[in-house]
């Protein structure tokens, strides 16, 4: 039926549209008038306002500071309680000897279980890995990754490499997830916390023992109770980041010099906000997570909450707070296959990763950006990830 009344016109075509469906219980609707065409068309119109204008090294640094401050209002960062009344408190609550899994790999590492007060009262349980035979920054000291986890890993029991766990077992061998202790077998520390929400954090909805719980998040529960407060799931992630860092620098153990953060998927989302905010972040790697957010996360609309910033895509795309990172050592990782890439493929990917390379070539920093592609599926690819790692050891 068509309307044309006073100017109001409808559906454009005469068909009834609607007859019951073959399953005699619904209607089974032949057209269906959706939203994602205009807010495709809406994005196009409003999207990356803040976005590098051009300019000299100098500009861009402006444009640096200018979106830092921004980003940081987006996030709710600055609306977390003050560092400086709240103590982290840190507790040491198991040490434990784990043996590296390669029978060829002969260093012994020592697990700690750690808890540090991130908010008041807001406590984030962590594993420590430490090498026994460490490898050395410039300072003599231990070098030391932040690695924080994704979503299907159980938090940061598949990161740290927990063992005997069959469900993590089983997401270890789906993502190559235990990447905080494969950076340990090569003699780095490594911290791998349990992300707000995740773990042994899981808000009240997941707190069960069935898999399913286990391994998954409560980001919408968390994106429930913050966004309405102001706050955003990303801030709370990389809040809680910024903490462990502090953590860091107070233990006065390792080489800060050098420190990295190094993450896989919801991790790698995890190391973008860190890298791109905290400059004690001295170096970053970031695997299955670089898309442009128009085909990964409008037109690819189901995924998680916590990926979502209210307001972000009118100011920047992935890329731009990628490139916030420049000129610190950057290994991006894209998997060929990699569904999250979206209906374009991984050129999406390479997209973001172009405007990141704009931002280090302005500040002749390109040979501190390597992307890697890996063939398959969403998951960690080891391969020529160590040579990249090791590259950046000593170089800053
Ligand atoms: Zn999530």
């Amino acid at each position: 039926m068509v309307l044309n009344d006073g100017g109001v016109t409808s559906a454009d075509d005469t068909s009834a549209n609607v007859a019951l469906a073959g399953n005699g219980r619904t209607l089974h609707i032949d057209r269906y008038y959706d939203t994602l065409p205009g807010m495709l068309r809406r994005y196009d119109r409003q999207a990356r306002r803040e976005a590098f204008p051009g300019g000299d090294a100098r500009d861009w640094q402006a444009w640096q500071a200018r979106l830092r401050e921004q980003l940081r209002t987006l996030l709710g960062l600055d609306l977390m309680e003050s560092a400086g009344q709240c103590p982290l408190n840190p507790r040491v609550t198991e040490r434990v000897r784990v043996e590296a899994d390669d029978a060829d790999d002969p260093r012994g590492i020592v697990r700690e279980r750690i808890l540090i007060q991130v908010e008041p009262d807001v406590w984030m349980p962590c594993y420590v890995l430490i090498p026994e035979h460490p490898r050395l920054g410039a300072d003599g000291r231990p070098l030391c990754w932040l690695c924080p986890h994704g979503h299907q890993g159980g938090g940061k029991y598949s990161v740290a490499g927990v063992r005997g766990v069959p469900a993590v077992d089983d997401a270890i061998r789906r993502f190559h997830y235990d990447y905080g202790l494969q950076l340990a077998c090569r003699g780095y520390v490594t911290l791998c916390p349990d992300a707000r929400g995740f773990g042994e954090r899981r808000d009240a909805r997941l707190q069960k023992d069935d898999e399913r719980s286990f391994l998954r998040g409560t980001c919408a529960q968390l994106a429930h109770m913050a966004e309405p407060l102001g706050l955003t799931v990303a801030g709370m992630l990389v809040w809680d980041l910024m903490r462990l860092v502090e953590y860091v620098r107070e233990r006065d153990e390792w080489n800060m010099g050098a420190l990295g953060c190094f993450g896989f998927s919801g991790g790698g989302m995890q190391t973008l906000w860190l890298a791109a905010l905290d400059d004690r972040i001295r170096r970053a790697f970031i695997s299955g997570y670089m898309y442009g957010v128009r085909d990964s996360l409008l037109t690819m609309n189901g995924n998680c909450s916590c990926n979502y910033v209210p307001g972000l895509w009118n100011l920047v795309d992935m890329g731009d707070v990628g490139s916030l990172i420049a000129p610190r050592p950057l290994v991006v990782q894209s998997c060929i296959g990699d569904h999250l890439n979206g209906p374009r493929g991984v050129v999406n990917a390479d997209e973001q990763v172009a405007i990141i390379r704009s931002a280090y070539r302005m500040l002749g920093a390109e040979n501190h950006l390597t992307h890697l592609h890996a063939p398959g599926e969403h998951h960690f690819d080891e391969t020529g990830v160590w040579d990249a790692i090791a590259a950046s050891d000593q170089g800053l």
